[in-house]
């Protein structure tokens, strides 16, 4: 009896952990894969159950644990797949639990000691944790939560594959109806409780890492058009600016403001202009290069760093975006009304920081102001730049001509 109630704390901790993860999941609006953590420890508390209360001579009990530990490890594998973008691999996981069933069926079969079906359970379940394991490893980004899960995995894998085998050294014999009275049977339920725990802290753990960067992540992102804050725009320029600086690479800083913006505001309201400074966003965003970052810098105003990139090629990207504004329709503007934009234009110079780099762009973006706006200028020295400008304004006009 005594044994009866020890057996049952692995899976009330199991549910405990089931509620945890189903509250992270709901709450905290979090991905299928923590509901899928969460269906893991269920079957794993059922798994335990079977085990621990039905009768260990009657061949069906192998086969449910068996099933119930499956669905809770591989529901564990497809959520930690999930959770890093990798590919889920449940056909293998499927053919890994037809064949570890098979045996299991011919062992029951054919001996009566229960030695060779722990074995090749426990094979099964292994295997997946490797499969888990190589899955995670080859993720693209890792960190040091990744690297917490993948050596969880690890242990998990070598628990299930060394395990019975040492045990089984010890007590070479078996039989089904004492089972549960085993060293095996205690060594198994110690093990697994407690790696079932380290695995569900190291599991919440990275829920909750994840929710602490996803919030940080939304904090740095402008509500209204998805792009960087300025303080967030800033913080990542000046780190790209050292990289480029240390890689030798090329950078410009293109600056960009709406011309007559406040007329759009007092002729139509707000609200229009809301949706004209996300539309503009929005061009911002499909022009730049994935390299490239871009940020809302002041009201209408707004800054990319162009990595990797001369001045002259950096206006060139800025008349594109000048360009397909000038061609949008805006949502509430009357039918034909076009906005603007004027681009001001800087290719970083040796020893240049963003302070200086931002101080040409923005003269830059003044004398286009100055000289009739709706165009892109690059810095004053960068005759070059100026020229390409001209060069594409040129382009830009033929084509309409063309086009008429
Ligand atoms: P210019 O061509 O010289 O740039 O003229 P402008 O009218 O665009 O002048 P300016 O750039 O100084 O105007 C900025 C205006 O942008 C003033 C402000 O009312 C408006 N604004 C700032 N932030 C927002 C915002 O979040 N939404 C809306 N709708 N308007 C904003
Ligand atoms: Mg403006
Ligand atoms: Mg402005």
């Amino acid at each position: 009896m005594r044994e009866m109630i020890a057996g049952l704390v692995t899976p009330a901790m199991a549910v405990v952990f089931v509620v945890l993860f189903l509250i992270l999941w709901h709450r905290g609006k979090m991905g299928s894969y923590v509901l899928a953590f969460a269906i893991s420890y269920m079957f794993f508390a059922a798994g335990f159950m079977v085990t621990h209360v039905l009768d260990t001579a009657a061949f069906y009990t192998w086969h449910v644990t068996q099933f119930f530990y499956t669905v809770s490890t591989v529901c564990i594998a497809w959520g930690l797949a999930r959770r890093v973008g990798q590919p889920t691999y449940l056909g293998i996981f499927l053919t890994i639990y037809v064949v570890a069933a098979l045996a299991l069926g011919a062992a029951i079969v054919l001996s009566p000691d229960v030695s060779a079906r722990l074995v090749i359970v426990n094979i099964g379940y292994g295997v997946m944790a490797v499969v888990t394991m190589m899955n995670l490893l080859a993720a693209k980004r890792r960190r040091g939560i990744d690297n917490l899960i993948i050596g969880v995995q690890a242990v998990v894998a070598a628990q299930f594959l060394v395990r019975p085998s040492l045990t089984l050294l010890v007590e070479t014999s078996i039989s089904p109806s004492e089972y549960r009275e085993s060293l095996y049977y205690a060594v198994l339920s110690l093990s697994v409780a407690l790696i079932s725990v380290i695995s569900a802290m190291v599991l919440v753990g990275a829920c909750i890492y994840d929710q602490v960067r996803a919030v940080r992540q939304r904090a740095e992102l402008d509500a209204l058009t998805g792009l960087r804050t300025r303080r967030a725009f800033e913080k990542d320029v000046v780190a790209m600016m050292d990289k480029a600086k240390a890689q030798g690479r090329p950078v410009a800083l293109v600056v960009a403001d709406i011309d007559h913006f406040k007329a759009v505001n007092d002729v139509y309201g707000h609200q229009v202009g809301d949706m004209a400074i996300a539309a503009f966003g929005e061009v911002i965003q499909d022009t730049i290069r994935d390299g490239d970052i871009a940020g809302r810098i002041g009201g209408e105003e707004f800054c990319v760093l162009a990595w990797n990139c001369e001045g002259a090629a950096a206006v060139a990207m800025a008349d594109r975006i000048r360009t397909r504004f000038a061609a949008l329709q805006v949502d509430g503007l009357p039918e034909g009304h076009r906005l603007t934009a004027s681009f001001g234009v800087a290719g970083r110079r040796e020893g240049e920081g963003y302070g200086k780099v931002f101080a040409r762009s923005d003269a830059a973006l003044y004398r286009a102001k100055e000289t009739g706006r709706n165009r892109t200028l690059g810095d004053e020295s960068g005759a070059s730049a100026d020229r390409v400008t001209s060069i594409v304004s040129e382009v830009d006009s033929l084509r309409r001509v063309r086009k008429a």
